[in-house]
């Protein structure tokens, strides 16, 4: 049974990234019939902000990305959330002590300062390693009973792991292969701290284990930390998890991690949904509040360091599923690209329903205060089908649609410049006098406007045309102009058309 988890920190906002290690975990989960779980991670007190775990929740669940334990929802491995389980991980710190894979470590923050300076002189870098650890306060170069009775007078202590010296340690990851790494590289990472809490590492490892996590799919950022996990594994005598380690995600111009100060500079989120940093009151846009659809984001953030193998950009999250495979992520860092963003927002806003896109409409018209009562639903619907495909984002709809509802009360200038020519009137007047005579559909108004108007009196139909237009929309954009003008009815054009010559002639 695979069993894997999305393991945050409530340290602020969820970046991206993370929602893309989400996804990743959730579709491999599904497709293998497993079961996916939400820990938190929040043994760091120092770093805990308020609301951050609500907003993982809350983002999550707005991505459509699910899960069958966790947090918020319980489940038979709980708790979920590190510091409720704080009672348990002592135990195991004290394991690793009895068998030899740890020790208690009494040295100061000062005297681990003066250490790291004393090597600095030396143009050496401290670690605290099987070459140091003779020289430190700890229970190896103290003796047990020396340890025991400082702890007993309640002196602060940490846990430490005791790396062998000079052993090769092998992460079997399922997109990088086998990465190895001698222990002496490595420093004795502290797994219990002085406040009763266990560190990330030591957490992660027996909340992994006892919550029988199958794999671990996480960022890269975690790689230099994975040789550790797997010792410690070893040491437990548990057997260790798959590892899979994501590749990055990277700033647009493809040199670092994405970061916040990207999205800022180049004018996109970063996060799912809008953040309100609760100390300094900063607020970072998300792409909630921006308009994208979570399909939308879903599918960008699926392709972003992962490809099916074919050259197919859109699929939902059923065939994501489908075809999600772990050996085709790459291992090169993906690069954010803000166009390709907008291209998947286009294309699923394309796949609304005319009724999903009317809805949309309908709210912006009641927010404005145009008499909703005035324009049945079934014309929402109608201009919705006929707008969609010019719209990327909701916030752009009533820019795109509002002549459909409102008259327009000024005239693009420079449109008028270009085309209201001082005879326009005259030509305005005709168009009034077509529609009061000749049937109101399309071909007829067709034929009496253009064969047998402007083209008989060999006129500039560009001029005629866009200047009928700028007085039904207000300036040279929209839709085919005689379907504009039998969507809003005759009257209405007429009315437009009459008030166009009244302010424009004053103009000329
Ligand atoms: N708490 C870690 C994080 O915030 C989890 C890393 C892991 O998945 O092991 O990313």
């Amino acid at each position: 049974m695979v069993r894997v988890r999305f393991a945050p920190s409530p340290t602020g906002p969820l970046h991206i990234g993370g929602v893309r290690t989400a996804l990743y975990n959730y579709l491999f989960a599904r497709q293998n019939g497993g079961k996916m779980i939400l820990r938190i991670e929040d043994t760091d007190q120092g770093r805990f902000v308020p609301g951050a775990e609500q907003y993982i929740v809350e983002a999550l669940q707005w991505l459509g990305i699910g899960f069958d334990e966790g947090v918020h929802i319980g489940g038979p491995y709980g708790p979920y959330r590190q510091s409720d389980r704080k009672p348990m991980y002592r135990q195991y710190a004290e394991q690793l002590i009895r068998d030899g894979w740890a020790y208690y470590a009494f040295d100061k923050p000062e005297a681990l300062e003066a250490k790291r300076k004393e090597y600095e002189a030396e143009k050496k870098t401290f670690q605290y390693d099987c070459n140091t650890r003779g020289e430190m306060e700890n229970s190896l170069s103290l003796g047990m009973e020396e340890a025991e009775r400082r702890i007993a007078a309640g002196e602060p202590y940490v846990v430490r792991f005791k790396f062998p010296d000079n052993i090769d340690i092998t992460v079997h990851d399922m997109i990088r292969g086998d990465v190895t790494m001698n222990s002496r590289l490595l420093d004795d990472k502290v797994l219990f701290k002085s406040d009763g809490m266990p560190t990330y590492h030591l957490a992660n490892i027996v909340d992994d284990h006892t919550m029988e996590i199958t794999h671990v799919i996480r960022g890269e950022e975690w790689l230099p930390s994975a040789p550790l996990h797997v010792m410690l594994y070893k040491a437990f005598g548990w057997q260790a998890p798959g590892f899979a380690h994501l590749p990055l995600l990277l700033k647009p111009e493809g040199n670092g991690k994405l970061s916040k100060r990207d999205g800022d500079r180049l004018g996109f989120p970063v996060f799912p949904l809008e953040w309100h940093d609760p100390k300094s009151g900063e607020i970072s846009s998300g792409y909630r509040e921006q308009g994208y659809l979570p399909q939308a984001v879903v599918n960008m953030l699926a392709l972003m360091g992962w490809n099916p193998g074919t050259e197919q950009e859109i699929m939902s999250m059923d065939e994501l599923i489908k075809l999600f495979n772990i050996g085709h992520i790459s291992k090169n860092g993906a690069k954010f690209n803000l166009d390709k963003a907008k291209w998947f927002q286009h294309e699923y806003f394309q796949m609304l329903s005319d009724e999903e896109v009317a809805a949309m409409l309908e709210e912006e018209s009641g927010k404005r205060n145009v008499e909703s009562g005035k324009f049945p639903h079934e014309y929402y619907v109608k201009v919705a089908g006929m707008m969609k495909e010019r719209i990327t984002f909701p916030k752009e709809l009533w820019g795109t649609c509002c002549y459909f509802f409102e008259a327009p009360t000024e005239y693009n200038e420079k449109d008028v410049a270009k085309r209201w020519t001082e005879d326009m009137h005259i030509h305005m007047q005709k168009v009034i006098d077509i529609l009061n005579t000749v049937p109101f559909e399309h071909d007829a108004i067709h034929k009496a406007l253009l064969d047998d108007y402007i083209a008989a009196n060999g006129l500039n139909t560009g001029k005629v045309m866009n200047s009928l237009r700028i007085a039904v929309v207000g300036r040279t954009v929209g839709p085919d102009m005689i379907t504009l003008i039998l969507t809003i009815g005759k009257e209405e054009t007429i009315r437009r058309v009459q008030r166009a010559i009244e302010k424009l002639r004053v103009k000329n």
